[in-house]
This record gives C-alpha cells, structure tokens and sequence, in this order.
C-alpha cells in the first residue's frame, strides 16, 4: 500500500513539475519551434505559436492569393439590391455609356436596377466633348433628367493669362450643361508640371481665380487628391495593400520621384482653408477613411469641406461603431458615390450603409483581405448621405420629386 502511494506520489510530482516547465515555456506545445529573444520578429516562413516561440507549418504555406478559407461564422444575413432611398451617384464614371442612345439607355437599366435616380458624370468633359455627352443626354427621353456631368478644368500651362482663359471655359461649360468641376484627378499634385517644367502645386496661387469663380457660381468642386497613404510607403510585407501594389505598378509613389502623402494633403488643405466660400468634395472621404479623427478635424474646421465615399467602402465598414458614430456626427456632409462603374458592386455599398450585418464579403481581395460590417443607418442620415446632401450643394441639380 504504502508503496503504491509512494508511486503514484512520485508520478504526480513529475507530472506537476512537467507542467510547471512547459508553463514556462508558453504552455501544451510551447515546447516546440525555435526561441526567440523578446521584442524579435519570428524568421521568414516561421509564425510564433506561443510567446517568443516560433514554428514554421508542416506543409508549404500557400500564397496571400490561393489562400481563401470559408468562414464558419452562421450569422443573420441582409443582401440589399436596391438602395432604400433613391441616390445620387456623385462619383460616377459612365464613360463609353454616353457615347450612344443605346449604351445610354443600358446605363438607365443599370440604374434602374440599384435604385440610383441619378448619377453626376465625374469625367472632366470639357467644351466638344461635353457638348457631345450633353446632346446624347438630351436626346434620351428616359435619361435627360439623370445624367449630370462636371466639368473638367485644364491644368496644363498655368501662367500668365491662364485663369482667365480657365474661368471663361468653365462658365462656357456651365451653359452647355455642367453642374460643378471635376472630378480633379490624382495627377493634380502628383505629376501635373507647370511650363517651367515644376510641379504644379495643388494651393498654387495662380489657380486662386479659377476657385473663387466656382464660389461666384455655386458650384461644387469635386476634386481627388493623392491615393491611399500605403501608396507611398516601401512595398514590404508590413504594407497593407501589398498585393494592389505588387499588382499595379502605377500605383507606386516612391519618394524619389512624387511628393510624399503628407505633402500632398497639406497643400490640399491649404487650398480648402484658402477659398472659404468655395464648396469643395473630397472624393474617397480625402483617403482618411482609415484616420476618422484626422477627418474629423478637418470636418471641423473647414466648413466648406464635404466628403464622397468611392472605393474605401473596405475602411468604412472594418470599423463599423467609429464609422456609424462619424456618419451621425457629419450626416450633413457626406455624400454617396461609387466610382468605377461596375453595378454588381453597389449593393455592397447598401448593406454596409443600411444593415448591422456581421463579417462579410468585400468585392475586391486585393483592397482588402478583411470582411465588412454594416453601419446601420437611421433613416434620416441614410437620406442626406444618398441625395439630399448632393442636392443641397449642386443647386442646378433637379430639386424636385425627392422623398422627403
Ligand atoms: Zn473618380
């Protein structure tokens, strides 16, 4: 008897004291993989499986674009195929759909079919160009109350005798048809150069008459500045959009060669800060989606300043709390659009905006390798944010038979 307990006392001291060890070691398999000093990275190919230890799979990991696990996650699911609220499409790029009666009445069955009453055509058309698109509208008897196009300025040659050539455009543009300017691209800031061969500053004074005649009209001014932020930092393996990077070598902005991102946003807000009475739209929410406080000072600040949602739907909806809490906070200021013109990815637009859905699909990998999840919208901001807020600033827009 008494040997059997001494046994089974030794056997569990053992046991306690291996325990004790592997504890130290980071618990059940803490063991395994190699160590690591604190504050150090695992190796390439290896990830750490307990504090400071690390372990390379057992089979050949795959790559970021074959990997694709289904979730298991069984949560309550709401696909939205129509807006709730007819919208307006502030950032729309019809393009080749403007071209003929046919493709243009394509367009409005699109429409139809989302539920967008009208879309502003983003496409920087100017004189011929515009005249052409506008006669087209105008000729459709379903689509010439629902296609709005800006009007695009031209940065090239700023000088001398440039403004007042720009200003007389623009209000020859207005007559044939425009409802604002733009959408001023990236290039802007980026690559534009001026005559001398320097780049062309987005706060440039030089450009100061042609902001202020878009005051004197009443006209918004749409206007996309740099790209998002990991556009301009080193493509590594920490670099959130690696993949779009590693894809699109356009989409690089190393430091010899453009402007850094901050520079770039702090010649924009210059320009806001500048023309007070200018009622400026930055598209893609000025790529601060991913910053809502450094948004939210700008918002705060700059009361002439608005912002358009295309294209970072995959920021809003990954922090869905903070980004229902800005949509209350600056539901006067927000305004819906798409960009690119791809209708199947609407509805995603509409269940982040209009659901508390949990944890799903995004449409495009190479944005985002994370899952969405809606903002749940009350009625009245989910209005402002689809047309009334593009109403109230675009006044040669049809201002009637909206819901109210
Ligand atoms: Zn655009």
């Amino acid at each position: 008897m008494r040997y059997v307990f001494a046994v089974a006392g030794l056997s569990l001291t053992l046991f306690l004291s291996r325990a004790a060890e592997a504890q130290q070691r980071g618990g059940r398999g803490g063991g395994r993989g190699t160590a690591i000093e604190a504050g150090e990275s695992c190796a390439a190919g290896q990830t750490e499986i307990r504090p400071r230890r690390c372990m390379a799979p057992e089979f050949p990991p795959p790559s970021i674009v074959d990997y694709r696990p289904h979730s298991t996650l069984i949560v309550p699911e709401h696909t939205v195929k129509r807006a709730k609220y007819p919208a307006i499409d502030f950032h729309g790029h019809p393009q080749g759909l403007l071209g003929s009666a046919e493709s243009i009445a394509s367009l409005g069955a699109s429409l139809d079919s989302l539920n967008v009453r009208l879309m502003i055509a983003a496409d920087n058309m100017s004189g011929e160009r515009l005249r052409q698109a506008m006669a087209v509208i105008k000729a459709s008897t379903a689509m010439k109350d629902r296609v709005f196009p800006l009007a695009g300025i031209n940065f090239r040659d700023v000088g001398p005798g440039w403004a007042e050539k720009a200003v007389a455009q623009l209000e020859a543009d207005l007559a044939a048809g425009a409802v604002g300017v733009g959408e001023i691209g990236k290039g802007f800031g980026l690559s534009t150069r001026k005559p001398d061969g320097s780049r062309l500053r987005i706060d440039d004074p030089e450009l100061d008459p042609i902001w202020e005649a878009c005051a004197r009209l009443d006209i918004p001014v749409f206007i996309h500045t740099a790209d998002p932020q990991e556009f301009f930092k080193p493509v590594d393996y920490t670099n959130e959009r690696w993949l779009e990077l590693a894809l699109f070598s356009e989409r690089r902005y190393p430091p010899d060669r453009f402007p850094s991102f901050d520079e770039l946003m702090t010649e924009r807000d210059n320009l806001f800060r500048k023309h007070p009475k200018t009622t400026f739209v930055a598209a893609h929410m000025g790529w601060h989606a991913n910053d809502l406080g450094r948004l939210t000072r700008m918002l705060e600040t700059m009361p002439n300043l608005y912002v358009e949602v295309g294209a970072v739907l995959y920021d809003i909806g990954r922090q869905p709390r903070a980004a229902h809490d800005f949509f209350l906070r600056f539901q006067d200021r927000i305004l819906f659009g798409k960009d690119s013109f791809q209708p199947e990815e609407y509805p995603y637009y509409w269940r982040v905006f209009e659901t508390a859905d949990d944890y799903f699909d995004y449409y495009r990998d190479y944005h985002a390798f994370w899952k969405l999840y809606g903002i749940d919208l009350p009625d009245s901001v989910l209005k402002k944010v689809y047309y009334q807020n593009a109403l109230k600033i675009t006044p040669r827009l049809p201002q009637t038979g909206w819901p109210r």
